[in-house]
C-alpha cells in the first residue's frame, strides 16, 4: 500500500503502515479512568449524558494537543533516522497508545448513558473502537499483549527467505517474485519465506487472540473481530453481509481473469507446473503472497501484440520533469478542480527527494501535522510514471484532510477507513491519456489505439481485479479466529481453504499444521485491519465513476477525464469536508447521489476488457472447484 494517512496514527486507528498494536509498558494502571469532569457526580453511579458530554469535550482537547507534537516527533524520526529521533517516536507512541486505551475504556462506562446526543455517541464509539488490539484491564495482560504484538511485528521485520540457497530479505524476496520465471526458485523463494516467518508465529499468534478477545469483551464487544466491524456505522453482521454482495458483484471479473491468467501460466510452464484447470499456484502469480499479478503482464499477455501506445516515464523525461514538478503537476489537478492551492509551508516543509546525506523512510506518506494545514508528503520521488501516479494518490490524502480541517478532532478522518485510500486511487485512475494531452505531456496523435487501449486495462485488471478476493479474505479469515470459528489447531487448514475458495490458489508445497502461512504476510503479525483496502477498491471506482458523469463525460469510462472540472471539485468537496461527522452513506450521498457502495462502476470501467477476455477463454473450464 503505498501511503498512510499518518494524521495521528498514534492516537486513532488511521495507520495504515505502522502496526496499530499496543505499546502500551504498563496499561494497567492508565486503564482505571479518572473522576469525571464534574465533581458533583458520583462516579461508581450511572454515567449521565453531561458527563459524557464533558468527557469528549476533554478527551478532544486532550487528544489534539498531544496530536501535533506527536506528528511532529513521527515527521522527524521518518526523515531523518537516527537512535535519538528513533526514541522519540516510541516515547510519543506510547505515550498516545496509553492515551487511547484509558480514553477507550472511559467511553465505554458512557455508551449507555441516557439521553446522549447523536454526536456524543458518535465520538463515544470512534473512542471505543479506535484500537485494533484492546488491551484488557487485568493485572499483566497488558503488559503480555504488547510484548507479544510487539514481538511478533519484529518477527516479520527479520524476516529472510532463501533463493538457491542464498538469504533475502523481506523486500528482496518481495521483488524477486515480480522477476523471477524459474519455478524451482519460485517455489523456494515461497516457501522459505512462509516457513521461517510465518510458522514460528503461531503460539503467540493464538495468545494474542486470546487477550485481545478479552479486551474487547470489556469494551462491550463480543470478540475483536466483530469490534472491527463495528467501525462501519451498521451492527457487525450487517458489514460482513455488504462485504459478501459487493464480492458477488465482481466476482465474475475474477474468475475470467483467474481463467486467463492461468492459462497464460500453462502456456508457459506446462502441465507438470501449472495444469489447464483447476487452481492456481500461488508461487507463480508475481506476488509473495499471489495479491496483485501485474507483475506477469509478460508471461500471461498475447505475445508481441498490444503493448502500450507511450511511455510515461519517457514522457516525463523528454519534457525534463524534475520530482518537485512532478509533485506540482499532481498539485495542480487538484487546484484545476477549485480547491485552494496548498500552502507554502507545504513546499518549504515536505520532503519530496531522497536526501542524500541520512537515512530516511522512503516509503510515501501524506501528513497533516497541525491538523488545519501543515500539510506534507513524503517521498523519495524519482521522475517516472510509477511516482506520477503516486504523487496524485498522496496528494489525495492531503486535500481530504485539508477539506475536513473544521471538523471536531474525533472526525478529523475519513467517511470510513475505505475513503481515504480511495480518494488518492480515484485520482490516480485519473491520469489517463486524456489527462496527459491536456497538462502537454501527450501529443494528440500518441492517444492508444484500441488494442493497446486494452493492454493499459488488461495491466490495471491484474493488480485490481485480482486483488479483490485476498482483500476480502484477510480479515475473514481473521474475524473466523477471534470469533472462535477457526480453532488453533486449523490455522493453516483454514487459510489455505480459504485461499482455494476465494482466489482459487494452491501452496506450491504441501503445508501441515506446524506451518502458519497468513503470519507471512505484514498485517496479520502488525494487526491491521485489512477490509479497507477492499473497499478501497471497489470505492475508488465509484467516486470515479461520479466525478466522470457530473463532468458530463460520454465515452469508455476508463478514458475520462474531470480535469479542471470546478462542479466535480465542488461536489467532492461536499463528501470530503465532512469528515467523519456522518455515517458514511450521507458522505458517498453528497458526492455520488448514493448511499449505497456499489462494484457496478468497476464492472463498467473494466466491461471492455470483459468481452475480449471472455473471448479470449472460450473452450476453457474455468471456475477452479
Ligand atoms: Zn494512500
Amino acid at each position: 500500500m503505498k501511503s498512510s494517512v499518518s494524521l495521528f496514527a498514534i492516537a486513532l486507528s488511521a495507520c495504515l503502515v505502522a502496526g496499530c498494536a499496543t505499546r502500551s509498558g504498563d496499561a494497567v494502571a492508565e486503564a482505571s479512568p479518572p473522576p469525571p469532569a464534574d465533581a458533583s457526580a458520583e462516579p461508581a453511579g450511572e454515567p449521565t449524558a453531561a458527563e459524557a458530554d464533558a468527557f469528549i469535550a476533554r478527551a478532544e482537547r486532550e487528544l489534539a494537543e498531544f496530536s501535533v507534537i506527536s506528528s511532529r516527533a513521527q515527521w522527524v524520526n521518518a526523515t531523518y533516522i537516527t537512535p535519538d529521533t528513533d526514541a522519540l517516536a516510541a516515547h510519543f507512541g506510547t505515550i498516545g497508545t496509553e492515551m487511547q486505551v484509558r480514553l477507550a475504556n472511559e467511553a465505554a462506562r458512557f455508551q449507555n448513558a441516557p439521553g446522549l446526543s447523536a454526536d456524543t455517541r458518535r465520538k463515544l464509539d470512534i473512542l471505543r473502537a479506535s484500537l485494533t488490539l484492546p488491551a484488557p484491564t487485568t493485572p499483566g495482560a497488558a503488559a503480555e499483549l504488547n510484548r507479544i504484538a510487539t514481538d511478533l511485528q519484529s518477527q516479520y521485520g527479520r524476516g529472510r527467505g532463501t533463493m538457491n540457497g542464498e538469504t533475502l530479505t523481506g523486500n528482496e524476496i518481495e521483488a524477486r517474485m515480480g522477476t523471477v520465471r524459474n519455478p524451482a526458485q519460485l517455489q523456494e523463494m515461497w516457501t522459505s519465506w512462509n516457513d521461517n516467518v510465518g510458522a514460528p508465529m503461531r503460539p503467540q499468534y493464538a495468545r494474542l487472540v486470546e487477550i485481545a478477545n478479552e479486551g474487547a469483551r470489556g469494551l462491550g464487544y463480543p470478540d475483536t473481530g466483530a469490534m472491527w466491524r463495528s467501525n462501519y456505522d451498521m451492527s457487525p453482521e450487517e458489514f460482513a453481509a455488504l462485504t459478501e454482495r459487493l464480492w458477488n458483484e465482481v466476482k465474475p471479473l475474477y474468475e475470467q481473469i483467474h481463467c486467463f491468467a492461468r492459462a497464460g501460466l500453462n502456456r508457459r510452464y506446462g502441465d507438470a507446473v501449472q495444469p489447464a484447470t483447476g487452481p492456481i499456484r500461488a508461487d507463480l502469480l508475481g506476488n509473495l503472497w499471489a495479491q496483485e499479478w501485474g507483475n506477469i503482464y509478460d508471461v500471461v499477455a498475447p505475445p508481441s501484440r498490444g503493448r502500450p501506445a507511450y511511455d510515461l516515464t519517457q514522457l516525463l523525461e523528454r519534457e525534463h520533469y524534475t520530482p518537485e514538478r512532478v509533485i506540482r503537476t499532481a498539485a495542480g489537478f487538484f487546484t484545476s478542480l477549485g480547491f485552494a492551492p496548498l500552502p507554502q509551508t507545504f513546499w518549504e516543509r515536505s520532503m519530496i527527494t531522497q536526501p542524500r546525506d541520512r537515512e530516511v523512510v522512503c516509503h510515501a506518506s501524506a501528513w497533516d501535522v497541525d491538523n488545519v494545514e501543515d500539510l506534507r508528503v513524503k517521498m523519495c520521488t524519482r521522475v517516472n510514471a510509477d511516482d506520477f501516479v503516486t504523487a496524485h494518490h498522496e496528494l489525495g490524502h492531503n486535500f481530504y484532510q485539508r477539506a475536513y480541517n473544521r471538523q471536531p478532532f474525533l472526525y478529523l478522518n475519513s467517511a470510513n477507513d475505505g475513503f481515504h485510500e480511495a480518494i488518492g486511487d480515484t485520482i490516480a485512475l485519473s491520469v489517463t491519456p486524456e489527462y496527459l494531452v491536456q497538462i502537454g505531456l501527450l501529443r494528440q496523435n500518441q492517444m492508444p489505439n484500441e488494442e493497446q487501449d486494452r493492454a493499459l486495462l488488461l495491466r490495471q485488471a491484474l493488480d485490481k481485479i485480482a486483488f479483490l478476493p485476498f482483500g476480502l479474505l484477510v480479515d475473514r479469515y481473521r474475524w473466523g479466529i477471534f470469533s472462535g470459528q477457526i480453532t488453533p489447531d486449523r490455522y493453516q487448514a483454514a487459510w489455505d481453504e480459504m485461499r482455494l475458495q476465494y482466489q482459487g490458489i494452491v501452496p506450491p508445497v504441501a503445508r501441515t499444521e506446524r506451518n502458519f502461512d497468513a503470519g507471512a504476510k505484514y498485517h496479520v503479525p502488525a494487526s491491521v485491519p485489512y477490509t479497507r483496502y477492499f473497499l478501497a477498491r471497489i470505492l475508488q471506482f465509484q467516486f470515479y465513476k461520479a466525478a466522470c458523469d457530473i463532468a458530463g463525460w460520454r465515452g469508455p469510462l476508463h478514458r475520462c477525464s474531470f480535469y479542471g472540472n470546478r462542479e466535480v471539485g465542488r461536489r467532492l468537496n461536499e463528501m470530503l469536508a465532512m469528515g467523519a461527522s456522518r455515517p458514511w452513506p450521507e458522505a458517498l450521498e453528497a458526492f455520488t447521489g448514493s448511499r449505497e457502495m456499489s462494484a457496478e462502476p468497476m464492472v463498467e470501467y473494466f466491461r471492455p476488457l470483459l468481452g475480449w477476455l471472455q473471448e479470449q477463454n472460450r473452450g476453457r473450464r474455468c471456475g477452479w472447484s
